[in-house]
């Protein structure tokens, strides 16, 4: 990733050339609104910024993750400021688009969960604060992203395994989905939540990158599957083929912005905006091309999965269990 990237206060795409120069790549249409399931907009250099952006290109909704190992205020309180910016953003960037109806940044709901490369300093405590912060902050609307990582063992394979265990039955008492980040460890993992239980809420598989022999057993589950940036890349023709056989309802999109930047923009910085061009590609992965109505039907989908997933009303928290 290129820190010393520019920013554009503008709703283009851009990509990179010899000497420096920019050169403006032409964004997807979007069909219908689109959302990302998975970014971390505590990570962008201008949060708001990207959220305008966003929203000028139809996302309609952002699932920002937050790891209360690393930082637990951040998120909790700028998002609003975020948002603030964001609509001023807005503002400027609609007057440069063809005068529809005004653009607005997408709703931003918060994933909260310790990842597994953290999982060595999950106590009590931050159990405790969780739990609270869950039950009293209701942009909280899933756990996560929890799982296991044994490509960088970041954390010793016991205690991440243990974190997990606790997570998943956070989840539960608070009534919420769990977003999955499973890395090398597919076997453990599911192993685990069948010993567990999947949560009642939905339990959603991050990142998806393997093949369709992998991709079998959590569908059968009923997981939702989010498929971000690997999907366009060149030599991902087998993430592609798993993608085919997600059932439609349960089928998503997602960022996991700043990483995974999608083709044609690969080695620049991902922003919650660039979620237009993996929609594309699954679009024409599932057989969707052209401007038809099936192909609208089909946006309407994903973006549907992805509310009825992360943006329900926090029923369960309030009442306690
Ligand atoms: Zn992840
Ligand atoms: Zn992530």
């Amino acid at each position: 990733m290129d820190r010393e990237e520019p920013l554009f206060y503008d709703e283009h795409f851009r990509q990179k050339r010899k000497h420096d120069k920019w050169e403006i790549v032409t964004a997807p249409h979007s069909f219908a609104p689109i959302a990302d399931t998975h970014a971390h907009l505590d990570m962008l250099p201008d949060p708001g910024l990207s959220l305008a952006r966003a929203g000028v290109h139809e996302v309609a909704f952002v699932e920002t993750i937050v790891n209360p190992a690393e930082d637990d205020r951040t998120t909790f309180d700028e998002l609003d400021g975020w948002l603030r910016d964001g609509e001023l953003y807005v503002r400027k960037m609609g007057s440069l688009c063809c005068g529809q109806a005004p653009y607005r940044c997408p709703k931003v709901r918060i994933g909260y969960g310790v990842h597994p490369h953290d999982a060595k300093d999950y106590t009590d405590e931050l159990e405790a604060a969780m739990e609270m912060r869950g039950r009293s902050d209701g942009r909280i609307s899933a756990i996560g992203e929890i799982g296991l990582d044994y490509h960088y063992d970041l954390s010793a394979r016991d205690e991440q395994r243990e974190a997990f265990r606790r997570q998943l039955s956070l989840a539960k008492r608070l009534g919420l989905p769990v977003l999955l980040h499973m890395r090398d460890a597919h076997d453990e993992g599911f192993a685990i939540l069948e010993e567990e239980g999947f949560p009642e809420a939905g339990t959603l598989l991050h990142c998806y990158t393997l093949d369709s022999h992998e991709l079998a057993r959590w569908v059968e589950a009923g997981c939702y599957v989010a498929f971000g940036g690997a999907l366009t890349f060149k030599r991902s023709e087998e993430v592609r083929e798993a993608a085919k056989l997600v059932p439609l309802d349960r089928l998503l999109t997602e960022t996991d912005a700043p990483y995974m930047t999608p083709e044609p923009l690969r080695g620049t910085v991902c922003g919650a905006e660039h979620v237009v061009f993996t929609v594309e590609r699954l679009a024409e992965v599932r057989g969707f091309a052209g401007d038809s109505a099936e192909r609208r039907a089909f946006y309407q989908q994903l973006y549907d999965n992805a509310i009825r997933l992360l943006d329900r009303p926090q029923v369960a928290a309030k009442e306690g269990e």
